[in-house]
């Protein structure tokens, strides 16, 4: 070709070459944000190419996300264009142990089209080891085991490896014996959950010399990206790679590990030097990513932190623009502004691909998206779903929209049995047979099945329980305020208890969107108005906009850069978020700043910093104080800009952000009282993409029942004689509509429905 030998050196600086060139031993590099460490990896892949140092399979390359694997396949092909000997072996940690797994399944006694459970499957088979155990669900709840099973994963444990005494509070120290049990029926499911991905590969090179030895041979080089946040598991599994040709060269950047609370350890970093003696460090400096005023703000808020390295970044770019900080008066008036500055930045021809919002908690999306919708703004969410396409939301409105129309059939059928009532699949199916063949709702359906013998006891009673409720309901949302009436219904149908009861990580936040949920509702004349706007919002597809902007938590931004970066919701309580701080303390505190190091960071031109001096928590109005996070942040590289519009009249105290606070009070004050009380009861916590999206939607009931003649359902006479396919022959004691009473020759007398009978 007529590309230079090493073409793809030039532009990078003498360390970044130094980095890519240094192809024997350990390396690592430690750099900041922006430094292009990302970059020397994967230019350094295109060098070990291009110097028939390996064969691109004989490479493998870590990514902390799928997104980050597919970018760097993206670098990598652009850079070698297309390689007739496959590709390097790039993925994340899971999906490469994946691979490995399926070569070796038989030695982890697993064929090797195992399944890989999901969150869902996982916490489903750990309720039946649970009913099997006879452990008490509702004290023990089974997603409180799969974190504690997860937790020791991640440590790189197997049962016997946990240390004794550990996870004692389950279930009076069971907790061991049941993670064995769990083990033990993956293994007769032929399936592993996403732990045993690293976790049997660690036990196989360990058991294995051979199997080790092979991949020994195989990985002439490896790489790993965002090593700050590798967990033990991942580092014993890399470790144990990295045994044989100990080419391994992790980059990472001790400032932004932010996974922490899912067992990440930033020591790891720190070991390296130790673990491979003779490890060489190098370190980048300059940046490339950020105008100096972005930079010079996240260096110094970041400089709070204690337990750091430390390093030095030098922006590479000019000043550009400062960071701005805009208080407003609430979340509404939040959104409304960034609203308002997108569409100013669409007019001025920036690209919306390169416009990212970031949150702290996930539940702050919903707002933005109803913007969004309203402005007509494309945009995408990163990391889980869309706001109104999440399961508990999902959920909740199916329930409002029953309560609206009762013929609202899909709605009836995704709540009938959630949370769980005991009306299992066979009955859904025969409420579906009685609905088909009457032609009526499902709600009407489960209202007769309620009065008649098609069902045992049990399921009636509770189908009549339901539709009693929806009844009431309904009839309650003639008079009462919408708002009221959806708090009522979710928690009369035990909805929110459901997930109250759900001690899973991500519970919490799902309440907390609950919450929000119903708070959105307050826009709306009535509820009928509100499940339109939600209707039309769930439609509007904005999927094949070529630009969209980007919205997501900011744990999912990592390694990535966009122009304009918008920072919401800088308040204490929700960033630093409270339970971090409860949780770990100085550790947590310093985990958020990280965070919001991160955040900033992001930024190539302008980072926009908010926050509202009022935020529905919780379903309740709280004041909330600015970040400590802004008062760490230099002078000389922010600016407090007059807010938009929307809220310029609200006469925000002359200095800094200590004075804004909406009922004129500092701190110390009855103010920073309400404060400390919204303290105690935001506790909620909606970390990162902990949701999953519910998958499938409703159910569908495979199968037709038997057809039955409609067209004579209505004309059956006392004394005729039927067939019913369950309760067998009878005669017609008394005809009520479309429900019979039957003497049956063997079942006695039936109340049935005339279309599940046939005359004889
Ligand atoms: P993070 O810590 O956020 O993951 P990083 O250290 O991985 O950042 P990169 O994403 O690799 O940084 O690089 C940041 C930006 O700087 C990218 O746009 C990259 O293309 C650019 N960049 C890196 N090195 C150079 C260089 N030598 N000259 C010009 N631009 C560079
Ligand atoms: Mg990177």
């Amino acid at each position: 070709s007529g590309r230079g030998a090493k073409d793809y050196l030039a532009g990078l600086n003498p360390e970044q070459c130094e980095a890519v060139q240094t192809l024997d031993g350990p390396l690592l590099v430690l750099a900041g944000a922006g430094t292009g460490k990302t970059r020397v990896l994967t230019t350094r892949i295109a060098h070990i190419l291009a110097t028939g140092r390996a064969r691109p399979s004989e490479i493998l390359a870590v990514t902390f996300t799928n997104k980050a694997s597919r970018e760097m396949k993206h670098r990598v092909a652009s850079l070698v264009g297309d390689v007739a000997e496959g590709m390097p072996w790039l993925g994340t940690f899971h999906s490469i142990g994946t691979k490995i797994l399926r070569r070796h399944a038989e030695l982890a006694d697993l064929k090797s089209s195992f399944t890989i459970l999901d969150t869902d499957d996982q916490i489903r088979l750990i309720k039946q080891i649970l009913s099997a155990e006879n452990i008490d669900e509702k004290r023990w709840p089974a997603r409180s085991l799969a974190w504690t099973i997860d937790g020791w994963k991640n440590r790189g444990l197997s049962p016997k490896e946990v240390p004794a005494g550990e996870g004692a509070s389950f279930a009076n120290g069971k907790g061991k014996q049941l993670y064995e049990a769990y083990q033990e029926r993956l293994k007769t499911l032929n399936a592993t959950d996403f732990g045993d991905l690293l976790l049997e590969p660690i036990r196989i090179f360990r058991e294995s010399p051979d199997v080790l030895a092979q991949y020994h041979r195989r990985f002439k080089f490896m790489l790993v990206d965002e090593y700050q946040d590798t967990n033990v598991a991942q580092y014993l599994w890399l470790r144990l790679l990295a045994q044989g040709p100990r080419n391994l060269c992790c980059v990472g950047d001790d400032d932004q590990s932010i996974y922490g609370w899912r067992g990440a350890e930033v020591d790891n970093i720190l070991r390296f030097e130790k673990d491979f003696p003779g490890a060489k460090v190098i370190r980048l400096e300059r940046n490339y990513r950020s105008d100096a005023h972005i930079l010079g703000a996240a260096s110094h808020l970041i400089a709070h932190n204690q337990g750091r390295l430390g390093k030095t970044l030098r922006p590479q770019g000019e000043d550009g623009e400062m960071v701005t900080v805009a208080g407003s008066w609430d979340s509404g008036e939040e959104a409304r502004a960034i609203g308002e500055e997108i569409e100013q930045f669409q007019r001025q021809d920036v690209s919306l691909d390169e416009v990212a919002i970031l949150v702290r908690a996930s539940f702050q999306m919903r707002e933005f998206e109803d913007r969004f919708m309203t402005l007509g703004v494309p945009y995408r969410v990163i990391g889980g779903p869309r706001f109104y396409e999440r399961q508990e939301i999902r959920d909740a409105l199916a329930y409002l929209r029953c309560v609206n129309s009762a013929s609202d059939d899909l709605a009836f059928e995704r709540i009938v049995n959630t949370p769980k009532r005991g009306l299992g699949d066979a009955t859904v199916q025969t409420l579906n047979g009685i609905a088909r063949s009457a032609r009526i709702p499902l709600m009407e359906a489960a209202r007769m099945a309620a009065d008649t013998e098609e069902l045992k006891p049990k399921p009636r009673q509770t189908l009549r329980d339901l539709t009693q409720c929806f009844q009431r309901w309904s009839h309650a949302a003639e008079t009462m305020k919408h708002t009221d009436l959806a708090e009522m219904v979710l928690d009369e149908s035990g909805y929110t208890e459901m997930w109250r009861q759900d001690r899973s990580p991500d519970a919490a936040g799902r309440l907390e969107n609950l919450k929000e949920l119903v708070r959105s509702m307050d826009g709306f004349e009535n509820l009928q108005g509100f499940l339109e706007h939600v209707s039309l919002v769930m439609d509007t597809d904005t999927g094949d906009a070529d630009e969209k902007v980007t919205l997501m938590t900011l744990h999912a931004a990592k390694g990535l850069e966009y122009d304009v970066v918008f920072l919401p919701g800088w308040e204490e309580g929700l960033f630093p978020h409270q339970r971090s701080l409860d949780e770990n303390g100085r550790a947590g505190l310093e985990e958020e700043r990280r965070l919001a190091y991160v955040g900033i960071t992001r930024a190539k031109k302008r980072a926009k910093i908010y926050f509202a001096s009022n935020r529905r928590i919780h379903g309740m109005w709280q004041s909330s104080i600015p970040s400590r996070f802004l008062d760490e942040l230099p002078d000389t590289h922010v600016e407090v800009v007059e807010a938009p519009a929307a809220f310029s009249n609200r006469g925000f105290g002359e200095s800094r952000f200590d004075r804004i606070e909406p009922f004129g009070s500092t701190y110390n004050t009855p103010g920073w009282q309400r404060a400390q009380q919204r303290r105690e009861t935001f506790t909620a916590n909606s970390f990162g993409n902990g949701y999953s999206g519910r998958r499938g939607g409703p159910t569908v009931i495979e199968g037709e029942l038997v057809a039955k003649s409609t067209a004579n359902a209505a004309s059956y006479e006392l004394g005729e004689r039927v067939f019913h396919d369950k309760f067998g022959y009878g005669d017609i004691t008394e005809v009520e509509g479309n429900k019979l009473t039957v003497q049956f020759d063997k079942a006695g007398q039936k109340r049935v429905i005339d279309s599940f009978v046939k005359r004889v």
